[in-house]
């Protein structure tokens, strides 16, 4: 393999290091021989994340970011180490979960040192008496649910990313779970952390369920995206496993109807676990063989935990459905989503077609829901070949819920592959803020939101960029993204 061959995407920035091997005899010194390495297949496997836009490059010959040195650290004191010469030599570290981030959150788009933190996989204590597990943060979310069910107990954190991605990223990235309408996001469910911060001192946030000790300092680390810390260990909350779980499924005449359906549920203060909406052109996609959803609007609910509270919640939630037109279609289309929660091979094998694929997550309030949804789909669809555009929502509040849209299409005339994809992206984020929405609900801002972190946040996005100074005073950690536009660049 020579990776000369390949284009680099965002190489403007690069930090160029002229004592390459010298630093790397560094880095030997302090992780050992086993935990380090420079070969050209290792850069290149760390050279993208999920993002969907990753797979068109590689067919077209393009990377997206080199770093210089790959590190796996089993110990605090690795890491620290890693950080004192990084900061001596000013060369950047991007941790690194399991890669499966879909904005290029872990892209090392401007060189640097990978920390990747697969060593760190311990259970550290499973606390029944106060329902919390400690773990390090490099542990894999299936392996950490496969151990806790076997004590009998889930952590109700299920991404669909489930297999693929640690601890460490679903609080870098402010995760969301597929059971997050009763369990909550990850903000949620995260008591306490450890963190290593950029110039190597440890921190502590001790799990505590609630504090009134000033500001909720722990809380600037939970979305940092690896730009403020690594987050090295974490207590989670966790619940027995539920003893009854019920599927419920339910039609809708329009939209608006479903929505409203969910939010009167909600109001009920009825959370199930699950609750999933699918527009009519994702309807016809996903539930294809229910005759009773045909030209509809679907919604699967999963209501779990102690019997008598699920059949109250399966009463109430149908009591609601039904009051907004909802026709009762069984378990099937229920038990088929749960069959196929983890399976994304279709949008995986699009670009061997030449699609430009990929899912843009939001949030709304519940008074913007409906304005959003259309706003977004009517503007995007205006978009020169775009062949596919719907949506789900699959997290709800009592105020609002997070909203989902996937797209595919093709570049015409001149037009990059990238082009495309950057326009859909940025006419979607403009069209989401012109709602009243928010840019972003579960998936973060890597590279792809980085252009919009101002016109997201206002006037206090220059006070977080004060406090990324005073944490990371030489800006080594995983630079160029939230903090910096790099969006803008491309392939030309
Ligand atoms: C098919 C598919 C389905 C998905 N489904 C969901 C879903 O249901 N819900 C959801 O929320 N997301 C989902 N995602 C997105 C992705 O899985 C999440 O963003 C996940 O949290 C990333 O975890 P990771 O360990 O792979 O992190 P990575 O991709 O390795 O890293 C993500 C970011 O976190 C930083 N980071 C990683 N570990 C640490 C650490 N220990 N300390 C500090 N910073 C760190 C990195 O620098 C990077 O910026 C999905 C992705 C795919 C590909």
């Amino acid at each position: 393999m020579d990776l000369n061959e390949f284009k680099l995407i965002y190489d403007k920035d690069r930090t160029v290091i002229q004592n390459k091997k010298e630093i790397e005899n560094k880095l030997r010194g302090i992780l050992g021989d086993n935990n380090i390495s420079t070969s050209e297949i290792d850069i290149f496997a760390y050279s993208k994340d999920a993002s969907l836009i990753g797979h068109t490059w590689t067919l077209e010959g393009i990377i997206a970011g080199l770093a210089d040195y790959i590190t796996w650290p089993d110990t605090k004191e690795h890491i620290v180490g890693i950080l004192k010469l990084a900061n001596e030599e000013k060369i950047p570290v991007i941790p690194f979960g399991e890669g499966s981030g879909v904005v290029g959150g872990a892209i090392p788009i401007r060189g640097g040192i990978i920390i990747d933190m697969k060593k760190f996989n311990n259970i550290i204590e499973i606390n029944d008496k106060d329902l919390t597990v400690t773990v390090e943060t490099g542990i894999n979310g299936m392996n950490l649910e496969r151990l806790l069910k076997v004590k009998g107990y889930t952590t109700g954190h299920i991404p669909q990313s489930l297999y693929t991605s640690s601890v460490g990223g679903w609080i870098a990235h402010k995760a969301a779970g597929q059971f997050s309408t009763k369990y909550g996001k990850i903000e949620d469910i995260i008591l306490g952390m450890e963190i290593i911060l950029p110039q190597g001192e440890i921190i502590n946030f001790k799990p505590i369920v609630r504090n009134a000790t000033g500001p909720q300092f722990d809380k600037i680390f939970i979305g940092n995206e690896g730009t403020l810390g690594i987050v090295t260990t974490a207590t989670l909350r966790i619940w027995p496993l539920p003893a009854k779980r019920t599927l419920i499924s339910y039609a809708f005449p329009t939209f608006e109807d479903s929505l409203e359906a969910v939010r009167h549920i909600l109001r009920e203060q009825v959370y199930p676990a699950v609750v999933r909406i699918y527009d009519k052109d994702e309807t016809s996609r996903h539930f294809r063989d229910v005759e009773k959803a045909s030209e509809k609007v679907m919604i699967i609910f999963v209501c779990e935990g102690n019997e008598r509270l699920v059949d109250l919640e399966e009463q109430i939630t149908r009591e609601q459905c039904e009051k907004f037109s909802g026709i009762d279609c069984g378990e099937h289309p229920v038990e088929h989503w749960f069959e196929t929660r983890f399976k994304v091979t279709e949008t995986s094998t699009s670009p061997q077609y030449k699609l430009t694929v990929d899912t843009i997550e939001v949030a709304s309030s519940w008074e913007n829901a409906a304005k959003m949804y259309h706003h977004v789909t009517e503007t995007v669809k205006q978009i020169k070949g775009l062949l596919l555009f719907t949506a789900h929502i699959s997290h709800f509040y009592p105020n609002g819920i997070g909203m989902y849209f996937s797209f595919g299409g093709v570049e015409m005339g001149e037009q990059t592959s990238f082009d495309f994809y950057q326009k859909v992206w940025n006419t979607t984020m403009k069209a989401v803020l012109e709602s009243g929405g928010s840019i972003a609900h579960h998936h973060g801002i890597g590279i792809n939101r980085s252009g919009w972190m101002e016109k997201e946040w206002g006037k206090s996005f220059k006070i977080l960029k004060e406090i990324k100074k005073i944490i990371d005073p030489n800006n080594i950690f995983n630079p160029g993204k939230i903090f910096d536009n790099t969006w803008k660049g491309g392939a030309n």
